[in-house]
């Protein structure tokens, strides 16, 4: 946070592998600071040398990066913190191996790992002063509130609704950070899609409206996603 002086992490770190506790807190925010403190820097002084942690013996490779991107981020994400989603692998593959794009899943994984650029993450690292929605302004934009409970997201669900089988919106509820594993478990494969497909198209028509753009029509969207 600020001006810092320091160009390199070992600026930051004691010869025997701890790190200096005090310049972190002077330069990085708490929530920050506290994933540092996670990582182990080796106490053995050994020249750098650059490396790919998920490939084999370092080096790089497109396999190892598709690997790593799909698998491997939902690993440490689960073992990394006990506050996010931690359900079992099969749960994950409500998201993983439903049949939507690449991207639509990586969104879903943001969902439920909670790390979407919504007010309230914002607001954690200091970039937005308040943590409302900035759609309605009613309550904090939490990801379960901007993709089922504003208004746009509901109209949209409600316009998906007459040609999908979605589940009633009512029934969905806000049972934690896995709320939309929950919501995912009891549907088929088919309607997993669709539920997908509308988040995913939700949080588009919120970005347009952060954007500062017309709200996309709902014919617009209900043909987009019909298509
Ligand atoms: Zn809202």
């Amino acid at each position: 946070r600020g001006v810092c002086r320091f160009r390199f992490v070992s600026d930051l770190l004691n010869p025997n592998g701890s790190w200096k506790v005090n310049l972190l807190e002077t330069y990085f925010y708490p929530c920050d600071v506290e994933e540092i403190l996670k990582i182990r820097a080796s106490p053995r002084q050994q020249d750098d040398t650059i490396a790919w942690g998920p490939g084999r013996l370092g080096s790089f490779s497109v396999r190892s990066a598709y690997n790593f991107a799909f698998d491997d981020s939902v690993r440490s994400s689960e073992s990394a913190s006990s506050s996010s989603p931690n359900g079992t692998r099969k749960c994950w593959d409500f998201i993983w191996k439903t049949n939507v794009p690449p991207a639509v899943k990586f969104f879903a994984w943001r969902v439920a790992t909670n790390s979407l650029p919504t007010w309230p993450n914002k607001r954690k690292r200091c970039l937005e002063e308040s943590d409302l929605c900035p759609v309605c302004q009613r309550e904090p934009e939490h990801t379960f509130h901007a993709l089922c409970r504003c208004q746009n997201s509901v109209n949209l669900w409600n316009c998906m609704s007459t040609i999908w089988p979605l589940p009633n919106l009512g029934d969905v509820q806000h049972n934690g950070p896995e709320w939309l594993l929950h919501a995912l478990q009891p549907l088929s494969e088919n309607v997993r899609c669709m539920l997908l497909f509308t988040l995913w198209r939700c949080w588009h028509v919120r970005n347009e409206v952060v954007h500062l753009k017309p709200v996309p029509p709902l014919e617009v969207s209900k043909n987009f996603l019909s298509s």
